[in-house]
């Protein structure tokens, strides 16, 4: 850090525009050591032998020992030169690869042909309360059937190639809804996703994120991922269909491990199951998880990607699901509006407004929302005029 006042004095001479930049990066970078220690004094949680997903899983309704896929295939005008993409093949491969890895007598997956809702995809009109309701609305429809809603489509350069969204009670871990989107958007108009064997992981990866489980840490499973796609496996291990039995339970059966269970067992009446959320007020809660589409080694690459690197200060946050909606996305979009405070690469000035894919009750976890008066570091492509997205959740840093 030493010797960067040096070079700022030069700013005005040509060429200076690279160190200008350079020493903007030094002091990027100390603000940057700083949040890396304290990202790893948090990260001390007891290492999970499991790759569950927090501990959510599902209870299973009596009568029911699988999972039903619905496969929707909502991309109404096919991109010709998409290599990735056939509505059959594309979710066969990874569901019989689950199948196969879950060893569950007779098959742990049912897949079905489903519909596509018409609120999704590039035609939707995903502003408003037709949007932001449908998460509800599909949930409370599959209750009683363990279902997972699979929708491909173009959702538009919203930062995820892949996702998926688990429905669980308000106060309960117990999943019981689950939705796996793939965006067409980005094999469409990356060679890095136009690739069958990419794509077959993203959704290997989703669809075991609704059985409940995380990520691992090594390259031995399509759930290998970091904050981007990486990794060569694309189908799941046999230690991931051995999680899933061992978290997935019958309704009314004792748990397996009972002290690693959330709550109580979800899907029964309301006389067995007050907390079940049918039976109260308040409805489902939707956690999602993201494959990004963008990812970066380093700050430097980061710094080269974005279009707007900023320091910027909540000024109305999208805690409290700001929903805007954006034409091409099928799902709610919340916007944060930040006070800028100093402007590190691009031309910025006054407020920047922050997209991302949140709202009512929709939370993807390694993007959460923006609380009001928290100060970030953040680099950011632009969207349109004064509005951005984070180039992946790397590029979001509190300060
Ligand atoms: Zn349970
Ligand atoms: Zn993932």
């Amino acid at each position: 850090m030493t010797g960067s006042s040096r070079h700022e004095k030069s700013c005005a001479a040509p060429g200076a525009t690279t160190r200008h930049a350079s020493s903007r990066l030094t002091r990027i970078a100390a603000s940057l050591a700083v949040a890396a220690l304290a990202a790893s004094a948090l990260n001390v949680s007891t290492a999970m032998a499991k790759n569950q997903w927090a501990d959510y899983h599902w209870s299973l309704p009596a009568n029911e020992t699988q999972l039903v896929i619905e496969v929707n295939d909502c991309q109404e005008e096919p991109v010709p030169e998409l290599n990735y993409w056939h509505p059959v093949d594309s979710f066969s491969g990874p569901n019989d690869d689950w199948d196969w890895e879950i060893g569950l007598a007779g098959g742990a997956i049912t897949i079905m042909n489903g519909s596509c809702p018409a609120n999704i995809g590039a035609f939707s009109d995903p502003i408003g309360a037709a949007n932001s309701g449908a998460f509800d609305t599909r949930a409370a429809e599959f209750v009683d059937t363990p279902t997972v809603n699979s929708f491909n489509g173009s959702f538009g350069n919203s930062g995820w190639v892949g996702l998926a969204i688990v429905a669980l009670p308000s106060n309960d871990s117990h999943i019981f809804y689950g939705e796996t989107y793939l965006n067409d958007y980005y094999p469409a108009n990356s060679t890095t996703y136009n690739q069958p064997l990419r794509m077959r992981k993203v959704q290997c990866q989703e669809i075991g994120h609704t059985f409940g489980l995380d990520h691992v840490k090594k390259d031995t499973s399509c759930m290998y991922s970091s904050r981007a796609f990486i990794g060569s496996v694309y189908t799941p291990s046999p230690h991931d269909g051995d999680v899933v039995n061992s978290i997935t339970h019958d309704d009314g059966a004792p748990p397996p491990t009972p002290e690693e269970d959330g709550g109580g067992d979800g899907g029964g009446p309301c006389a067995k199951n007050p907390n079940h959320w049918k039976c109260q007020a308040q409805g489902p809660v939707f956690r999602g998880k993201a494959t990004w589409a963008e990812r970066y080694d380093s700050q430097d690459e980061m710094f080269e990607a974005a279009d707007v690197v900023v320091s910027a200060t909540v000024l109305n946050g999208s805690m409290f699901d700001r929903v805007v909606g954006a034409p091409g996305r099928g799902l709610p979009v919340s916007q944060a509006v930040l006070q800028i405070r100093e402007v590190f690469k691009g031309k910025a000035n006054g407020v920047v407004r922050i997209e991302h894919t949140r709202g009512l009750g929709l939370e993807i976890e390694d993007d959460p929302g923006y609380v009001n008066g928290d100060d970030y570091l953040l680099f950011l492509r632009q969207l349109g005029a004064k509005t951005y997205r984070v180039v992946n959740p790397q590029g979001r840093i509190a300060q």
